[in-house]
């Protein structure tokens, strides 16, 4: 095969008019893994899973929504029979005897799983440097990080060794590499998707998410893993009650500060223009506890990681906690502190009070507005080891990200062209709690408009 579609719509009609085969797009797609190997994007390659899906769906084609898409999964998630690390060496050989619901449900619809990418250890991490199985590279330029932590998703994504993949976002885990990566990143509204059969990071941040080429694939993903499972008690069938006025698209003042990168703004700036062109209105907003949102999160976050971490003690499974790396210590202890007695009020209290006034100023400007366009990260890719040797300008990475998941709203990052050093640029919109369709609706269009077309580094 010399050209593989890059969307699961292509894909799906290709199978069915039988121009290609399942089995022949898992051979193409492994070897771009084997031609790739340098960018270090999986951790585990599930060939034989991947042979035996493509197969059993020849054997029977039928028009489910995700035939044949080809899809990695970031190791946080749950397979049964292969083995899930979160890029950790706690969890190096570690083997579930389960799936979660969200690579469950997308194997039913047809998907076929090609492996597990890397990541940040316990997605802890804003470029993939916390692996403790090697950074992943950006394709694009493999000098520079792809982001974190879901590093190997979006690389995968990119370089075109997956059509689609898997994230989590507890800060900006699946918008910030997408943005890096030139790929579209999308997380749900906090309840939309189930985490049941994910590894936890933050439970009260996490969302379970996708990457593509283009908005209509994430919006696919989205509409076949949603939903309640029984499994998972935050879940709802949550519907916003879907507005039929001329969409308005807030900018946030707070947004755009110094220090962000002039090329960064630049193309936000065009991406507005783009929306105004097709008669959407452009608002000046303003969040005004933007400022706060990085030390809540670095406040809620860790309180929550000290205890999701808390299960790994090597009795049950896993190894020792003393293969902990680095970051995930310094989690474990900023996490204890603020939680233990003494520290709890001057610190977790008064961060859930501002993140509840975090939540109010989206809320108000929600009622002027149908969605917000925002920078995703100050800065395009920035190097390897740029940042690595310094938590404080890493955690700053995300500065842009976060809100989104203290107040649990969903996010898409969309790609946008490039730099003058060919690294991709983009955007990212958010919408209230449930809007995910005016996510879609507006990203659609932006690609429309654009008349985008992807393409491999
Ligand atoms: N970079 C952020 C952090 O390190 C976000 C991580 C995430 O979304 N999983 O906490």
């Amino acid at each position: 095969m010399n050209t593989i579609p890059f969307t699961i719509r292509e894909t799906k009609e290709g199978l069915l008019a039988k121009k290609f085969s399942a089995v022949e797009l898992v051979d193409e797609y492994l070897s771009r893994i084997e031609k790739n190997k340098d960018l270090n994007a999986f951790l585990t390659i599930s060939d034989e899973v991947a042979y035996k899906k493509a197969k059993e769906l020849e054997s029977n084609l039928e028009d489910l929504p995700l035939l044949g898409t080809v899809v990695a999964h970031k190791d946080l998630f749950l397979t049964e029979g292969v083995r899930t690390t979160a890029a950790s060496k706690v969890l190096e050989s570690y083997v579930p005897a389960y799936s979660s619901t969200v690579v469950e449900r997308m194997e039913k619809a047809g998907a076929i799983m090609i492996g597990k990418t890397n990541c940040d250890a316990w997605a802890h991490g804003a470029s993939g440097e916390n692996s403790d199985f090697s950074p992943t590279k950006n394709p694009w330029n493999k000098k520079h990080v792809p982001g974190g932590s879901s590093s190997g998703s979006a690389a995968s994504v990119a370089a075109g060794l997956s059509l689609v993949a898997t994230g989590t976002d507890t800060g900006g885990s699946i918008r910030e590499p997408a943005n890096f990566c030139g790929v579209v990143g999308f997380k749900p509204t906090y309840g939309a998707v189930s985490r049941y059969g994910v590894i936890a990071m933050s439970s009260s941040l996490d969302s379970i998410g996708s990457f593509g080429h283009t908005v209509e694939d994430v919006e696919t993903i989205f509409n076949v893993v949603k939903g309640p499972d029984g499994f998972d008690s935050t879940v709802t069938n949550g519907q916003s009650l879907i507005t039929n006025r001329k969409f308005r698209i807030g900018i946030p003042k707070e947004y755009f500060i110094d220090g962000l990168d002039r090329e960064v703004e630049k193309s936000v700036l065009t991406a507005s223009q783009v929306f105004k062109d097709n008669g959407i209105e452009l608002v000046d907003i303003s969040l005004p506890n933007t400022k706060y949102a990085i030390d809540v999160y670095y406040i809620v976050q860790p309180a929550e990681v000290s205890s999701n971490l808390g299960r790994y003690d090597g009795i049950r499974y896993g190894n020792g906690r003393d293969l902990f790396g680095a970051e995930a210590k310094r989690r474990i202890m900023l996490g204890t502190y603020v939680l233990s007695a003494g520290y709890y009020d001057a610190y977790y209290l008064k961060a859930q009070k501002v993140r509840s006034l975090l939540i109010q100023d989206f809320d108000n400007v929600f009622e002027k507005v149908d969605a917000i366009i925002a920078p995703v990260s100050p800065t395009p890719a920035f190097k390897l080891e740029e940042k690595a040797a310094d938590p404080l300008q890493m955690y700053l990475a995300d500065i842009f990200t976060v809100s989104a998941n203290l107040v649990g709203i969903p996010g898409l990052a969309v790609p946008s062209g490039f730099n003058s050093e060919n690294l991709p640029l983009g955007f990212q919109l958010m919408a209230p709690r449930f809007c995910e369709s005016t996510l879609f609706e507006l990203g659609k269009l932006y690609q429309k408009s654009v008349s985008y077309v992807p393409k491999l580094p």
